[in-house]
């Protein structure tokens, strides 16, 4: 968290310095963090690490998801390593905004599958109050910016991340390769469907692609 506190110069000028780590408790508000990165990257993983580490400490928590994303269970959000933590399914990013109780922490998953309004809905739960925590995929299978995470990374505090492993050559993977020839922009499926490539063998793969069509 960041703040800014009073410093002495030897002017006698009073200055104001931006110190990292730091809390001002007076002006303390809440913020955005955006997990991001391919399908099979452990976004999910780290989102519900982070949920789960803040209700451990006693903090109140909620999470949304899209109601959409129904891959494993209705009301709860699962990781691909079956990590499990209760949530609410919302059709609209408005529903969120309807049901919320502003706890201390929101935890929002799969929001590229959210409408645009996702964004405003965040900030303004980050400007109650609210630590802010979304994880979703940055870009679609054709490896284009996917719905509203591109908008949801510009105005978080805090962004991280996270990168699968390229299961054709071992590098490091980001993009979420569709196995199968369907063009429609959401296809939910596991690994039958998807899988990460690097940059280079994602390239390599939509060329032979191309040249085949
Ligand atoms: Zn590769």
């Amino acid at each position: 968290m960041f703040t800014f506190v009073k410093v002495e110069k030897c002017t006698l000028k009073k200055r104001v310095m931006f110190l990292e780590n730091s809390v001002n408790r007076d002006t303390a508000t809440g913020w955005i963090e955006v997990i991001t990165g391919s399908m099979f990257s452990g976004k999910t993983e780290e989102l519900i690490r982070r949920l789960k580490r803040a209700r451990f400490a006693g903090q109140r928590i909620e999470v949304f998801k899209p109601d959409i994303d129904t891959r494993y269970a209705s009301e709860q959000v699962v990781s691909h390593d079956t990590r499990v933590i209760e949530s609410i399914p919302a059709a609209h990013s408005s529903t969120v905004m309807l049901l919320t109780q502003f706890p201390e922490v929101v935890g929002i998953d799969e929001a590229q599958f959210f409408d645009m309004g996702i964004i405003q809905v965040c900030s303004q739960l980050a400007n109650r109050g609210v630590r802010v925590i979304v994880a979703g995929l940055d870009m679609d299978y054709k490896g284009e910016p996917f719905g509203p995470v591109p908008g949801l990374l510009a105005i978080a505090e805090y962004v991280t991340k996270v990168h699968a492993i390229c299961v054709r050559c071992g590098n490091l993977a980001h993009y979420s390769h569709r196995k199968n020839n369907s063009n429609q922009l959401v296809l939910l499926g596991e690994t039958e469907s998807y899988e990460p490539l690097c940059r280079t063998c994602f390239n390599k793969l939509s060329e032979a692609n191309r040249s085949l069509s």
